[in-house]
């Protein structure tokens, strides 16, 4: 079937927004809804796609049809394109995705020396179709013809100064039409022709610039950061315009059906009158809270609460609206979901499934489960005293403390030198998108609420004070001021997104606890989970705080971790280094009571559920003395030569430390490290057990790669545990498994898993040793392979679907072959990402184990994949 490249509003309503793109889709359902949107027309994303990967060629036809397109909506407005009632358009971009401030937006277009005449004539006020035409010609020479924005702003700086304004209102018909001329003559010293004057040809070359637009450098970058396809393309939408600017009957405005910091079900946004939409976006002036609108308009604002509710219900969800009002008449021109902090989220998706509006399974699957990570993150502490030195807009909230730094490059440069960065700016525009991905938290001096600024900020739910006044950033000699002081970059400063306060130096944070709308949500989870989720944690403290998250048990205990203390670390590097077994034996008998007291409060914490414990795994390297000092010091401790252990230090040198010595090879070598470990793990569960505490060990042997290594310690271990119960006069219930995180061990998994109670996967060292790129060094090159798209995620994020989670596949079909009931866990850092555990719940884990503070995190996302599985 021929492809229909181009949908006008009110036949598009049955296509989705991957063809319409968001805002293309909405336009059409409002148009069948009954709102009063200004006519118009979609051209596809697929339109977009051909036209970019047929060098930029228009689809046969398609120009034609555009054409078509314009001849009806001149007939629905009663307008001609370039006639003496001028129709003119605007023309947007609207991705399937929504991407705020990332693609182009032309306006005004069809105005040229003629039709800004008829237009000056029609509505009697020159003033108005002059600074339409003056605004058309700089947005058309900026994103269109690629004219830089300050060749046209110097120009108006010009006039302001000559004919000493204050304000761009003082400017006069006459000095727009000055401007004009000017502008017009950038264009034709810049581009060596003159502004195109043709509608049609205006038209045609804006449609290239939104659909060139989706390669520009800032929009690819929001995609990476966004994780949005790079395939998608943009469809472009266009509309007749509406006038905001044509008098004090006239204004614009944005507003969201809730408040999208809060989630307070209240309308929230801003207006001015006599203005157009930019004007509220760009922060020149300062726009009017909508509540107003009810004393300067109420009937239209009666309108807006019923289009509003009338939206919000049809797409079930909170709205972001734009809106015009032309000569008292109301115009909606665009809805799409609105972007949210995450406490909003959370609100929102509690209060609608109130509300009637939306059941539990579409309430839950709403929660932006990656956004949920900020609600996990520090406030600021109350009971301190703080310095505020100035309040913005609370335009994102959470608490942040960082150095100041004033552009987006010195953002990106100190964040890579290890500090915390606050961007400090005047305002924000996309390019300072990196900048403020890699900031702890965003202030700006200019903005409102729904400033690039705002909108970004929350959506990347970093923390925003936007429109402090009483900040001044000197861009140039970078440093700022508040009132009377003075800050430099590198300078302390604390903001609080959620109160718009500005705090001076440094200031304590404390960790957020999760609490009402966000304990609902989780309360729904478990009915939707079927899939357990672990935490890995080596601490009492950490099973505590992932059992209060609502751990089930424990995925993974990394016992290494406990040896960190100076007296634990000094028997750990004694037992290391011992040359004999007896010497070894020693030292493991010290470490053995520090061992079994952790292991008791582990089983305490997690009592009714499972506790993972990992046999030693240390890359040596991380555990031996380095410095001279610290072996003189150990060497009196064990009582041998410095030179002695000096040897013996360089002797346990490993070129590659992290594939080799380690794991269960160690444990081959010196098995009375197997041994002391699997004895304090037996001694505390029987000792819980006495205690009362319902007790599940679980002993994991990490980095199996050929089955005789599993085979071995096994053998070793429950003879071992065989003498702990006979000398305790008990026995309690346990399960002997391995790591899978050595690619071998995937494809012998039939092998293992006739040794094995269960699997969990180690995929740190599965994507480390699939891909061969080490986890210590990936830093250096894995940037540029995903700037240059090679990779599309980081793989120690993000599962690795397509190599390492083939692997895993293998090994699950393999050991479910010859061990039925074999257990399935992952308890690598993927364990705790949604996309990863979608993958887990896929092939039916039975756990999945994480950090304790991704642990809600993960529960949310088990309960999303069930829903979209079964709903
Ligand atoms: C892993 O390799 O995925 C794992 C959990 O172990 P570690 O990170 O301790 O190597
Ligand atoms: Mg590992």
């Amino acid at each position: 079937m021929e492809k229909k490249y181009i949908y006008d509003f009110g036949e598009g309503s049955g296509q989705t927004k991957e063809l319409l793109g968001g805002k293309g889709a909405n336009l059409a359902k409002m148009t069948e809804l009954g709102v009063p949107v200004p006519e118009g027309f979609t051209l596809t994303t697929e339109t977009c796609n051909d036209y970019l990967n047929n060098d930029k060629k228009f689809p046969a036809g398609v120009w034609n049809d555009v054409k078509k397109y314009i001849k009806k909506l001149e007939q629905q407005t009663n307008k001609q394109f370039g006639g003496e009632n001028p129709l003119l358009v605007s023309v947007r971009s609207g991705a399937a995705i929504s991407m705020p401030g990332m693609m182009d937006t032309i306006l005004n277009l069809g105005l040229n020396d003629k039709t800004v005449e008829f237009l000056a004539k029609k509505t009697a006020n020159p003033r108005f179709a002059y600074d339409s035409y003056r605004r058309f010609i700089q947005m058309f020479g900026n994103v269109v013809l690629g004219i830089e924005g300050h060749k046209f702003e110097e120009k108006i700086t010009e006039i302001k100064k000559s004919k000493k304004y204050q304000e761009d209102t003082e400017f006069k018909a006459e000095d727009w039409q000055e401007i004009i001329s000017l502008y017009k003559k950038v264009v034709q010293d810049t581009k060596g022709y003159d502004f195109p004057q043709n509608p049609e040809k205006q038209l045609e070359q804006a449609i290239r610039a939104v659909f060139e637009s989706w390669l520009i450098p800032r929009a690819i970058r929001y995609r990476r950061i966004c994780n949005i396809p790079d395939d998608l393309g943009t469809a472009v939408n266009i509309q007749s315009m509406v006038f905001g600017n044509m008098g004090e009957t006239s204004g614009t405005g944005v507003l969201f059906t809730r408040n999208p910091s809060t989630g307070e079900n209240k309308l929230f946004g801003e207006f001015l009158m006599n203005a157009q939409g930019e004007d509220v976006v760009a922060g020149i002036r300062t726009p009017e809270s909508i509540e107003n609108l009810q004393t300067v308009m109420p009937k239209i604002y009666a309108e807006i609460n019923e289009i509003t509710q009338k939206l919000e219900h049809y797409f079930k969800d909170m709205q972001d609206i734009e809106f015009t009002i032309e000569d008292k008449k109301l115009y909606i021109l665009q809805t799409r979901n609105g972007k949210r902090s995450a406490t909003a989220g959370v609100k929102i998706a509690v209060d609608m499934e109130k509300e009637g509006t939306k059941n539990k399974k579409e309430a839950l699957l709403s929660v932006d489960v990656e956004s949920l990570d900020k609600l996990l993150h520090p406030k600021l502490d109350e009971n301190l005293d703080k310095e505020v030195l100035t309040k913005g807009l609370p335009a994102s909230p959470g608490a942040a403390v960082g150095k100041i730094a004033f552009s987006s490059q010195k953002a990106e440069e100190m964040s890579n030198n290890g500090d915390e960065v606050i961007l400090v700016r005047h305002e924000t525009s996309p390019e300072d998108i990196t900048g403020m991905d890699v900031s702890r938290g965003i202030l700006t001096a200019c903005g409102g609420m729904t400033s690039h600024a705002a909108v970004v900020a929350r959506g990347m739910g970093r923390p925003c004070v936007s429109g402090a006044s009483d900040l001044i950033v000197d861009q140039k000699k970078n440093i700022a001021f508040i009132k009377e002081l003075k800050l430099e970059e590198g300078d302390y400063i604390t903001i609080d997104g959620s109160t718009g306060e500005v705090i001076k130096g440094k200031q304590k944070t404390i960790p957020a606890e999760i609490s009402g709308d966000f304990e609902t949500i989780l309360s729904w989870s478990k009915e939707f989970g079927q899939m357990h989720v672990r935490t890995n944690a080596d601490t009492p403290k950490d099973a505590q705080k992932a059992r209060d998250f609502g751990a089930e048990g424990i995925g993974l205990c990394r016992t290494e971790h406990m040896f960190f203390d100076e007296e634990r670390i000094f028997a750990m590097r004694e037992m290391i280094l011992s040359k004999t077994e007896k010497q070894r034996e020693k030292s493991l008998e010290k470490l053995l009571p520090f061992q079994r007291t952790d292991f008791i409060g582990i089983f305490k914490a997690m009592d009714g559920y499972p506790v993972n414990i990992r046999l030693l795994d240390p890359p040596l390297h991380e555990f031996l003395p380095e410095k001279n000092r610290e072996i003189e010091a150990l060497a009196i401790k064990m009582g041998v030569t410095f030179e002695t252990l000096k040897e013996q230090v360089l002797s346990l040198h490993e070129v590659n430390p992290m594939l080799g010595h380690r794991g269960c090879r160690l444990m081959i070598s010196y098995p009375e490290i197997a041994k002391m470990q699997t004895r304090a793990i037996m001694e505390a569960a029987c000792e819980a057990q006495k205690q009362g505490v319902r007790v599940f060990p679980e002993i994991m042997v990490p980095l199996v790669g050929v089955i005789e290594e599993l085979k071995f310690l096994r053998k070793l271990m429950e003879e071992e545990i065989r003498q702990v119960f006979e000398e305790q006069g008990m026995s309690v219930q346990y399960k002997i498994g391995t790591m899978i995180e050595i690619p071998r061990a995937c494809i012998v998994a039939d092998e293992i898993a006739k040794v094995a109670d269960y699997f969990s996967f180690g995929t740190n060292d599965l994507t480390q040793m699939t891909f061969g790129y080490s986890r210590d060094d990936v830093g250096k090159f894995l940037p540029e392979y995903l700037d240059k798209k090679f990779i599309q995620q980081d793989p120690f994020q993000t599962l690795d679907i397509e190599g390492v989670g083939r692997l895993m596949s293998i090994a699950i079909g393999k050991g479910r072959k010859t061990n039925r009931n074999i257990k399935i866990g992952i308890c690598g850092e993927h364990g705790g990402d949604p996309k990863s555990i979608d993958f887990c719940f896929h092939h039916d884990f039975n756990y999945v184990s994480c950090s304790p503070f991704r642990v809600p995190i993960a529960r949310i996302a088990t309960a999303q994949s069930f829903i979209r599985k079964w709903q």
